[in-house]
């Protein structure tokens, strides 16, 4: 191979795109044939001219070889499940009856039947439904969907490449099927899987197929060296079947480590990798292995998870360097296009000097394109393109909105005392029960209340202009005073307002601070037909106004008992944003925390004695590979200690997190030094407490005692056995009565009875306890 020769050839691709058309058209359809509205007809055709319309829009923008197999009515890991013929044995009369609605049953359960459980995909906010499998399990090869939409794209004249989930990273995310023992490992499947995979692949090939491109993503975690055996088996077997495509293997979201040099020593036609973010360590692991003599190479340079535009000087240098490592170098977007918005010329509302630093997905095609062009007929025909970057990522650099002073000398100036509450939690807990004078087993709820109807209807109004602000505050109060009311009457001992006013928890701040964006049309899957519109953290962050207080001191000004004030922290205020990657992500934490910790602030001067800031995403956003986990806690923690740092002793601050396995993180919890945290654990009867009490966690902590992810009622009798036991974890002093989390996805008339009797079950604890009965 050649540098010169590599580079000749060099092409652009991409491994996937935004499924829901330019107006979520593919959402509409399918959720109007969840409602009988839309025939099955009239969805795979609406399903048809989508992909279509992507494919053509890609191949207009010059990308030589278009993704199949990408597309999907609700998750490409269901359609994995099925393509290898993983039907769980209770959906198996349903997928019997009707493939599309055995399909969805799988996705969303019915009545009968429950769905395959959902996560999150790597560290990205996209879910996946997790394969269950077990010993029984039968593979069977269905191809159906690939061969057609490659059939689809071939027939259009495009050069087309499936895209398919691997064999290895299939089974590493799946997990025992219900009935099969917790300590099942899916991967002992792996020679019943790969013969599916063989066929699938000589129907691709007989289909048309040049290339096919297998993703292994889990290969980028820490993997055992059984495992890395497996990956090496798998595609020493798949690389030496004779009827076969060539094949190509993918990697992204890091750099590959110790499965890199298992990947470049299988016979298999070409690797994809990943060189943007924590991956670009991927550039020298490749020269330490020699690079891929022989193959393919897929150079993932433009980022596919942010919505930044690239800089293309430093992207054609990693390029550059990748020329000499390989047969033939590609270029491509790190992973699939999934993962952002499909079009930033649709977002008329952002100024236009802040526009240009934008890059979705249509944008990093077109990127991917220019890149590819000038790496294969050089740099001087990319020339314009290669200005207008310049100039683009010199106007975001020197821009005010990047780099505000106020902001930048405050953050310099942060002092580790800064970051530490004084006096320790031992005092600080006897001011706070002195201020509070809170009975044992205090109750509370984890802050918002059902989002009825009406209050998505004042918000639509408000927004139309069909109402004016005192019209919509009048109803944000109304609420608040039927929520407050409600917890009295239920004897709650620490009231929330309820949140009524916020759409999200955290676009609600992010509209509120300077330095965020919103868009309008820039919708991203999180799972199956929802889509969320992440904000976008571009700038310097500043707070001009208290964003809260106006509706915690409306709420306490209603009651005598303590009301909560309500903050979403700064970790997940990051995590479910699109964050600015021109500094790190330790700078942009900082500065949110600095304006959260003003409100804090502010709570307190208005009078509020306990204050919750919610880090749902704290765990969510640990790195993949366990070496990148201490320096993200350090500043992760960091955040929450200087949001709440300068709350005075007599304020409890609280925290909240909404799962219910944390082995991992359990140090970093306590390093957050809340007063008292609030945790999911009604599903695993109270694990979390155990599991805290056996860390020695020495604050207080409300292991949830009702199960807010089902609309069932949970009666007194179970919410105190499950105190009890909680109570054999956690002393009765540090131990609080609370839901699994916020009740905003639940109806009233549940939430009532809910609440009433989880008050009932502490009610009756605190009896047992005062009788001395424990
Ligand atoms: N305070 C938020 C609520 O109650 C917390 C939600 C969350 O952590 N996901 O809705
Ligand atoms: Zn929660």
């Amino acid at each position: 191979m050649t540098a010169k020769s590599a580079a000749a050839a060099a092409r652009a691709t991409v491994y996937g795109y935004p499924r829901q058309g330019p107006d979520r058209e593919l959402k509409k359809a399918i959720e109007g044939y969840w409602k009988g509205r839309v025939t099955a007809d009239t969805l795979h055709r609406t399903a048809a001219e989508l992909r279509r319309s992507a494919w053509r829009q890609l191949a207009e923008a010059g990308v030589h070889e278009v993704p199949t197999g990408d597309f999907s009515y609700y998750d490409h890991v269901l359609d994995a499940t099925v393509m290898v013929g993983a039907i769980p044995d209770r959906h198996r009369a349903a997928v019997k009856a009707d493939a599309l609605d055995g399909y969805f049953a799988m996705a969303r359960g019915t009545q009968e039947v429950a769905p395959l459980e959902m996560t999150k995909w790597f560290d990205t906010n996209y879910h996946y439904l997790v394969p269950e499998l077990g010993p029984d399990t039968v593979f069977a090869a269905d191809s159906a969907k690939q061969v057609g939409e490659l059939r689809e794209a071939l027939a259009l004249g495009l050069a087309a490449r499936p895209v398919l989930v691997g064999p290895v990273t299939y089974l590493l995310l799946a997990k025992p099927a219900p009935g099969v023992p917790d300590d099942f490992e899916p991967l002992t499947l792996l020679d019943r899987l790969l013969p599916v995979y063989a066929e699938v692949l000589a129907d691709l090939r007989a289909a048309g197929a040049e290339w096919v491109q297998l993703d292994e993503p889990a290969l980028v975690q820490d993997r055992t060296p059984a495992e890395l055996n497996a990956a090496a088996r798998a595609y020493r077997e798949l690389g030496t079947l004779t009827d076969r495509p060539r094949l190509l293997v993918a990697s992204y979201f890091d750099r590959l480590g110790e499965a890199l040099p298992v990947l470049a020593k299988a016979p298999v036609d070409g690797l994809a990798l990943d060189f943007t973010g924590p991956a670009a360590g991927n550039l020298d692991d490749l020269a330490a292995v020699g690079g891929l003599p022989g193959k393919r190479l897929v150079a993932g340079v433009v980022d596919g998870r942010n919505i930044w535009i690239n800089d293309f000087e430093r992207s054609l240098s990693v390029l550059g360097t990748l020329l000499g490592l390989a047969d033939r170098v590609d270029v491509s977007a790190s992973c699939s296009l999934l993962h952002v918005p499909l079009d930033a010329a649709a977002e008329r509302d952002i100024e236009p000097q802040i526009a240009r630093w934008l890059a979705f997905a249509r944008q990093k095609t077109t990127e991917v394109v220019t890149l590819a062009r000038g790496l294969a007929r050089g740099t001087d025909t990319i020339a314009a393109e290669l200005a207008a970057n310049r100039a683009d990522l010199a106007s975001r650099a020197g821009s005010p909105i990047t780099h505000d002073p106020a902001v930048r000398s405050r953050s310099h100036a942060v002092t580790v005392a800064d970051t530490r509450r004084s006096p320790s939690y031992t005092e600080r807990s006897v001011a706070q029960r002195a201020h509070l004078n809170l009975p044992p087993l205090p109750t509370t709820t984890i802050g918002s209340f059902p989002q009825t109807g009406e209050l998505r209807t004042a918000r639509a109004d408000l927004r139309a202009g069909r109402i004016g602000t005192a019209a919509y505050e009048r109803r944000i109060e109304a609420e608040i005073r039927e929520v407050i009311a409600f917890q009295e009457k239920a004897g709650l001992d620490v009231l929330v307002h309820g949140e009524p006013e916020r759409n999200d928890m955290v676009q609600y701040f992010a509209e509120q601070l300077t330095g965020y964006l919103a868009t309008r049309h820039g919708w991203v899957q999180s799972y199956g037909t929802r889509y969320v519109r992440p904000p976008i953290l571009a700038g310097d962050i500043s707070r001009p106004e208290p964003m809260t207080v106006r509706w915690t001191t409306y709420a306490q000004s209603l009651t005598s008992r303590p009301v909560k004030g309500m903050l979403t922290g700064p970790v997940t205020m990051l995590a479910w944003s699109f964050v600015r990657d021109d500094q790190p992500l330790s700078e942009t934490a900082r500065q949110v925390a600095l304006a959260l910790r003003d409100e804090v602030n502010d709570l307190e001067a208005a009078g509020t004695s306990v204050i919750q800031v919610d880090e749902p995403a704290l765990r969510e956003t640990l790195p993949l590979r366990a070496a990148g986990r201490a320096a993200y806690l350090a500043w992760a923690t960091e955040a929450f200690r200087l949001t709440t740092g300068g709350a005075r002793p007599a304020t409890q601050i609280h925290t909240h997190m909404c799962y219910a396995e944390f082995g991992d993180v359990v140090q970093a919890i306590d390093d957050l030094d809340a007063d008292v945290i609030s945790l999911e654990a009604a599903r695993s009867h109270m694990q979390v407490a155990r599991e805290l009490a056996e860390h020695g966690y020495p604050r207080e902590a409300g292991p949830g005692v009702y199960d807010i992810h089902s609309p069932r009622v949970p009666s007194a009798a179970e919410a105190t056995a499950l105190l009890r036991k909680g109570l054999e974890a956690i002393p009765a002093e540090r131990l609080w009565v609370n839901p699994d989390c916020g009740l905003k996805t639940r109806g009233w008339p549940e939430v009532r009875a809910s609440l009433e009797n989880l008050v009932t079950a502490a009610r009756e604890v605190r009896g047992q306890l005062s009788s001395g009965a424990f």
